[in-house]
């Protein structure tokens, strides 16, 4: 299909998630037509880098003929059937035991469902049923963070702390409430980042005793915050708030969605810090985005509670452990774990992508280059002032934008530059990275000066 056909049939009927739908319809959209390795091509011949992975997703890189055999030979024997009553099926089956195998030990269970925003939704009746059964039904708040992400149903944007999204919509879930987030740069250079880690687990605290310390169900956070920043939180911040949720008996929900899956060097994110979280969501990197399916790892303090009740669980999708989807997934973790990627981003790629992204912290437009793993965030401030941009220039968003047409997809979230690439990417193509990064850098400040 032609580049203008596209446009003109997507313009015409296309309602694009999280996008100005009349600023799309004026400006219409890149085409992508296929893709390799870690990268995409679009319809007018660019090879662009795909600095994203998708959506934090394409874990095992594009192009994977062992994730399109997976599904075909599952879509060819059983390519859907429900487990609501009494039914299962292999794939699903091998897929929860792999999953549980490869999750901290104290986690022997899987509750499927087909995105990251279902998985959240499942958390928070997970937790609130928790409570009731354990008879500790005053136990209803939950704590989420400023800024978190957890999906865009009404529950997972309840959860999630963005702004713009609690004022669309009509009313938030109640029993919802959010504290500070762990972001040094953005909110705690007056201190030093230990003493602010420690400042965000104490305010925490605070919000726990004004809410009643016995009124508290569960804290949720990612590992590391994604969508909102890719935000590192202090190595101060993690210990001190376990500490916190210890003290009140409160359930801990770490949000895998976008940490899980070799992302940060280990399996999950909360191994890389230590976390024993009670529950775990999980979507994208689970398949590498090939196909959506998602679903929660729940630790045994809920999972015995839940089973040894009794009862209905009134809660599940059409698609939980869809079996075409499952048998993507198990693949998908297969390859993971055969060419041992995970560890390649630990030992590797995520110490060789810490040294040369390091290196643009040297440019005007760099207040502060992090990463971890493969994630990574580039703070851009005014090479005037040092200090962050008058948020009406939008930098990020130019900067995004003169990166796609330089050869690279970097996405921006205000003025923080984030990257997250497949984790099969190569240390040529990390150079390639960063040479394409600093080549939009200094075209987006060539273009701020004019
Ligand atoms: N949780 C986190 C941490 C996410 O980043 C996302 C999506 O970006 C979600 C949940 C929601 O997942 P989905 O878009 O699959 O519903």
């Amino acid at each position: 299909m032609q580049t203008q056909a596209c446009q003109a049939l997507d313009r015409a009927h296309h309602l694009h998630p999280f996008t100005d739908f009349k600023a799309l319809g004026e400006e219409g959209c890149r085409v992508i037509t296929h893709a390799e390795g870690v990268y995409i091509h679009d319809s007018e011949g660019h090879r662009i880098l795909d600095g994203m992975a998708g959506l934090w997703c394409v874990n095992l890189g594009y192009g994977r003929r062992e994730l399109v055999e997976a599904a075909a030979a599952q879509m060819a024997e059983l390519p859907y059937y429900n487990t609501f009553f009494k039914t299962t099926h292999p794939p699903v089956a091998r897929l929860a035991e792999k999953l549980c195998d490869l999750a901290p030990d104290h986690v022997n269970h899987v509750f499927f469902t087909g995105s990251g925003s279902e998985a959240n939704d499942t958390v928070l009746r997970m937790v609130r049923r928790y409570w009731a059964l354990q008879g500790k039904p005053e136990k209803q708040w939950v704590i989420g963070r400023e800024n978190g992400y957890h999906g865009s149903t009404v529950a997972g944007m309840s959860l999630g702390g963005m702004a713009p999204m609690h004022d669309q919509g009509g009313p938030c879930v109640p029993g919802i409430t959010h504290v500070r987030q762990p972001y040094w740069f953005g909110e705690g250079r007056d201190q030093s980042p230990e003493a602010f880690g420690r400042a965000c687990a104490a305010a925490l605290e605070e919000r726990i005793l004004e809410l009643g310390e016995d009124n508290v169900a569960a804290f949720i956070a990612e590992p590391v915050q994604g969508a909102g920043g890719a935000i590192m939180p202090p190595a101060s911040y993690w210990p001190a708030v376990k500490a916190v949720l210890a003290k009140y008996d409160i359930l801990l929900v770490a949000d895998e969605v976008i940490c899980g899956f070799g992302r940060l060097g280990a399996w999950f994110g909360s191994q890389h810090f230590g976390l024993e979280p009670d529950l775990m969501p999980i979507a994208k990197g689970l398949s590498s985005g090939y196909l959506p399916i998602g679903g929660v790892l729940v630790g045994d303090r809920v999972a015995d509670t839940l089973i040894e009740a009794g009862g209905e669980f009134f809660h599940g999708f059409t698609y939980s452990g869809h079996p075409t989807c499952a048998a993507v997934a198990l693949k998908n973790l297969e390859l993971l774990e055969a060419e041992g990627i995970v560890e390649r981003v630990r030992d590797d790629l995520g110490p060789y992508l810490a040294e040369r992204w390091a290196e643009l912290g040297d440019h005007p437009l760099v207040g502060e280059a992090r990463s971890l793993g493969l994630m990574g965030a580039l703070e851009l401030v005014d090479p005037a002032t040092g200090e962050r941009f008058d948020k009406a220039l939008s930098a990020g968003n130019l900067c995004r934008d003169i990166c796609f047409t330089t050869g690279l997809v970097m996405r921006s979230v205000g003025d923080t530059m984030i990257i997250s690439p497949p984790l099969v990417i190569t240390r040529d193509e990390i150079d390639e990275l960063v040479r394409l990064a600093r080549q939009a850098l200094d075209e987006t400040a060539h273009r701020l000066v004019d």
